[in-house]
This record gives structure tokens, C-alpha cells and sequence, in this order.
């Protein structure tokens, strides 16, 4: 499944623009559902952003629809997670589909709530912070793209709609897409359609990623496609995904190989738990569960899905 409903992506990239967000939201009954849970402690702090460290101690974690085992015992989504995320590392999640990377990354900008355990960011719990200044602090890009109906610049500056345009520019440019809106007869003004229909996969992506670029967030969460886009295409998101990360903490649920071998840490996480951390190197060596899935999907019969 795609890591959150698109409109939440909008909602955790432009916190200015809450209210806005919230009107245009196509799963809007999704996210009325889990807004009132979700309040600020009474005399919540800001999030204090230091290195931007990331820790989930013994994180369990259910949805309300709960998953029962075939004894019919309730399982949790999220069991006894553990995981370090050094400031300004790369962490890639692998695993099987269902094993809960999506739902890991949804309880960082806490679009739920834990049921046990803690997840802190530089020491602080996300449930004792602000969630304007945690939802500041990270920046979403996922799979399924939203662009609204109007101009690029518009869509790029959606997060800081009062953002210059030499900053919007420079948003573009390191996200790899400023030359090709040059290339329109209208430029940062065309209109990209509904949904952004007028743009490509790629090009919709690289606008999403300017637009993160703009935030500039400490924290980033990237969900990496599943569906191929031509190369070039396919090169220059990869390319411009890399450049966003350099330097923020990144959780990525990854599913490119170059992804995964560039990370500081991968982790595989089945059934809910860490079950293997390491390096690709190190996990390799180890020839276990990362070892089976990783010949699985990139050696062999390149059909074998694995976390799609
Ligand atoms: P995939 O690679 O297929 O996206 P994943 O590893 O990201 O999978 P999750 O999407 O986190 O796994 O799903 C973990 C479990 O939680 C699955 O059993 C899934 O069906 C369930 N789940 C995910 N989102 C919801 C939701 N909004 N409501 C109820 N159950 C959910």
C-alpha cells in the first residue's frame, strides 16, 4: 500500500496551509478520524531540532481494525520495534509486503499514535512536542504524487507559499527539474492539469521533491516507487532523491537496489520487528533474512516482488 494517503503528504508538508489542506482532502473522513486523537500535550514545546537523531524504543503499534492470528489472537502491526537512526544517516527499510515499513514511518510525524514504547527525536518524544514543529522538522515524499490544478511555482511554493522566486528556482534546480520547466512556453507559470496530469510520472516527482527542497526538513521520509519510469526519468528522481537526502536523517522504504547499497543501514523488518540491521555487506555475510530476500528479488527471476 502507498505510505499515506496523499492528501497527509500535503497536510505534513505545509503545516501553514493545515486548514487548506484539510479541505481538499479526498480521504478527508480518513484523517477527521485520526486528527481528534492526535492533540497536543497542554503547554507543548516546540520540537528542539539538535542533530536530528532518531530512536524507536520498543515501539508496538496496532490500527484499530486489529490483525488476528490464525488462533485468532490480536497481532500488532508494530511489535517491540527497535531502531537507531543517526542524525544525518540513512536508514533503508526492506521486507516483505505487510511486514509494516509504511506503518513504522507513519508513527514518526505521528499520524498515529503508539501504543507502547517511545519514538524521540534528538531525545524527545514526538507526543510531547509541538505537532507543528514536528511536522516542520520532517518532509514526506512517497510514491503517489499530489499536485493540485495549478501552476508549478504554485505547486512547488504549496508548503511556503510566501517563498521567493529565486528560492523556488533553487528548489527546482537541485530537485533536477528546472531545466526542463524552462523548456515550457510558459515556465513556472504553466498550469500542470489535474493532478498534474501534464507532467510525466518523473517530472510530477521532481516536483514534489522541490517542493521538500523548499521546506528544507532535518528529517526526511521517502518512499521509493515500485513502478519503473523511463530511465532518464528514472535517473534524474533517483539523482535528485539522493541530493535531498544528503545530509538529513532519512528513513526510505527502499526498493532499488542502488538505494539500499547506498544506505548507512538497512534494516528488514518482518511481522512488525527488526529482525536484521547492518550493512548490506554485513547482512550478506550474515546469510540470512536480508541474504533470501535479496537474491529473491535482485538475482534470479528479477519477477520475484518483494515488497511491492
Ligand atoms: P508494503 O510494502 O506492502 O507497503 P509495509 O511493509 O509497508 O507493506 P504496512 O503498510 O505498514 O506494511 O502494513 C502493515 C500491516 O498493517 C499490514 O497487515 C496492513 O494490512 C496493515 N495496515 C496498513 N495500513 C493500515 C490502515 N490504515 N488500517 C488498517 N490496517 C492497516
Amino acid at each position: 500500500i502507498s505510505l499515506f494517503a496523499t492528501p497527509i503528504e500535503t497536510l505534513v508538508n505545509s503545516t501553514e496551509l493545515f486548514q487548506k489542506a484539510i479541505a481538499g482532502f479526498r480521504r478527508m473522513d480518513e484523517v477527521l478520524r485520526h486528527a481528534p486523537d492526535i492533540a497536543d500535550a497542554p503547554g507543548a514545546p516546540d520540537l528542539v531540532l539538535e542533530r536530528g537523531e532518531i530512536t524507536y524504543r520498543d515501539v508496538c503499534f496496532s490500527y484499530e481494525t486489529r490483525e488476528r492470528t490464525d488462533t485468532g489472537e490480536e497481532r500488532p502491526v508494530i511489535d517491540h520495534l527497535n531502531l537507531t537512526i543517526r542524525a544525518g544517516e540513512t536508514l533503508a527499510l526492506v521486507g516483505p509486503s505487510g511486514g509494516g515499513k509504511s506503518t513504522t514511518c507513519a508513527l514518526l510525524p505521528r499520524f498515529y499514535d503508539v501504543d507502547a514504547g517511545t519514538i524521540e527525536i534528538d531525545g524527545q518524544d514526538v507526543r510531547d512536542v509541538t505537532q507543528e514543529s514536528l511536522r516542520k522538522a520532517i518532509g514526506l515524499v512517497q510514491q503517489d504524487v499530489y499536485l493540485f490544478d495549478g501552476t508549478i511555482r504554485e505547486n512547488i511554493a504549496y508548503g511556503r507559499p510566501r517563498a521567493s522566486d529565486s528560492e523556488i528556482e533553487q528548489a527546482a534546480r537541485r530537485a533536477n527539474i528546472h531545466t526542463f520547466i524552462e523548456t515550457l512556453p510558459e515556465g513556472y507559470n504553466t498550469v500542470v492539469g489535474e493532478r498534474g496530469s501534464r507532467l510525466s510520472g518523473g517530472q510530477k516527482q521532481r516536483v514534489a521533491i522541490a517542493r521538500v527542497f523548499l521546506k528544507d526538513p532535518s528529517i526526511l521520509i521517502l518512499d521509493e516507487a515500485t513502478s519503473a519510469l523511463d530511465n532518464e526519468s528514472e535517473a534524474a528522481v533517483q539523482e535528485a532523491l539522493a541530493e535531498l537526502a544528503r545530509g538529513r536523517t532519512t528513513i526510505v522504504i527502499a526498493h532499488r537496489l542502488s538505494t539500499i547499497r547506498s544506505a548507512d543501514v538497512i534494516a528488514t523488518v518482518e511481522q512488525g520487528r527488526v529482525v536484521e540491521q547492518g550493512t548490506h555487506d554485513e547482512l550478506m555475510a550474515r546469510d540470512g533474512t536480508y541474504a533470501r530476500y535479496y537474491r529473491m528479488q535482485f538475482e534470479g527471476d528479477r519477477a520475484a516482488a518483494w515488497a511491492c
